[in-house]
């Protein structure tokens, strides 16, 4: 964004999905949804290296596609197999704070073995999105040397496939979970106490996403946090953690680097991206996003921030 682009290129394996969503502004059916949706978007703002890897049904419509495509999302990864697509059904409590899971149809996920193509073993930044621990593994170690792994996990999996899960941990730089999930892994109420028992299990970063109290990171620099920016216009907040997740990932590709000062900017590129995903349905709030809107958005966190000159 401020021509310093090293554009590194980024794998994201996840859902591509069709979702219900149902909450204080009513319902909508089979919208565009899905971890590896929201996250490439996400991140195709910040890199035009952008792939994704996934399965679609063929009642899957063109148009999703076409919007992926649109992007500039390398989309030879996305798979289309007979049957009907996964398709997720979830309820928001009137104050949006919560979400039940009404009903999940998993359809050609549910014989999804991602194999990856060449191109895709030479990936950089690797976001394991939010599919089965075991699927998420067998991707980590079919990419050659990858700069960074970064993971998101749910519910669902540590309490039924925790072993996996572990396992998966130990192949993971930087996992991003919301704090409900941090403290049901951890078995650690106090947040700061599950991060450290999070990085016990093998990522060195630990990023906690608290929805709109912000999002705090646990390093090896020791702790950084981000506020929420209080936003008027919250309509839905699915994807926001993925979202996230691709404004992280896309500005570690896009700045090249790793280093503390390159997590913090990547905290707020996350943050920016989660800020527009949940003022609109769907994938909606991404579409037409400007450099502009991004820079815009940056420096009002930075705004919010801000409190380096104040002196005691
Ligand atoms: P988030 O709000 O960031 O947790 O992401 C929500 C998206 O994850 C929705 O668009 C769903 O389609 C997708 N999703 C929900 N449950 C699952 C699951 N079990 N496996 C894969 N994707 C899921």
């Amino acid at each position: 964004m401020n021509g310093r682009s090293q554009n590194r290129s980024v794998l994201a394996v996840g859902s591509v999905a069709l979702d219900d969503i149902d909450g204080p502004f009513g319902l909508q059916r089979d919208i565009l949804g899905g971890s590896a949706s929201f996250f490439a978007t996400a991140a195709s703002y910040f890199t035009d290296r952008v792939a994704l890897v996934a399965v679609i049904g063929d009642d899957f419509p063109e148009e999703h596609v076409e919007f992926l495509a649109s992007r500039g999302i390398d989309l030879t990864g996305l798979q289309r197999e007979g049957g009907d697509s996964f398709h997720w059904y979830g309820k928001y409590s009137d104050d949006l704070t919560s979400r039940t899971t009404l009903d999940t149809k998993l359809g050609v996920f549910a014989d999804f073995r991602p194999r990856l193509a060449d191109v895709h073993r030479d990936a950089e930044f690797l976001f394991l999105g939010n599919i089965e621990p075991s699927l998420q593994a067998s991707v980590a170690e079919q990419v050659a040397a990858p700069r960074l792994i970064a993971a998101d996990t749910m519910n669902l999996w540590i309490e039924h496939h925790a072993d996996a899960l572990r396992r998966t941990l130990g192949k993971v730089d930087v996992l991003l979970i919301n704090d409900e999930e941090a403290r049901q892994l951890s078995g650690a109420h106090n947040l700061a106490l599950a991060a450290n028992a999070i990085r016990a299990m093998g990522p060195r970063a630990v990023v906690i996403k608290r929805g709109d109290a912000g999002a705090y990171l646990f390093h090896e620099d020791g702790t950084f946090a981000v506020p929420a920016l209080p936003i008027e216009e919250v309509r839905d907040p699915t994807g926001a953690g993925d979202s996230f997740a691709g404004g992280f990932m896309g500005y570690l590709a896009y700045a090249g680097a790793t280093d503390d000062d390159a997590v913090r900017g990547a905290m707020i590129a996350g943050s920016v991206m989660a800020s527009y995903c949940v003022e609109q349905f769907s994938l909606d709030g991404l579409r037409n996003l400007t450099a502009e809107m991004i820079e815009e958005r940056f420096a009002a966190f930075q705004a919010l921030m801000r409190c380096d000159h104040i002196r005691l």
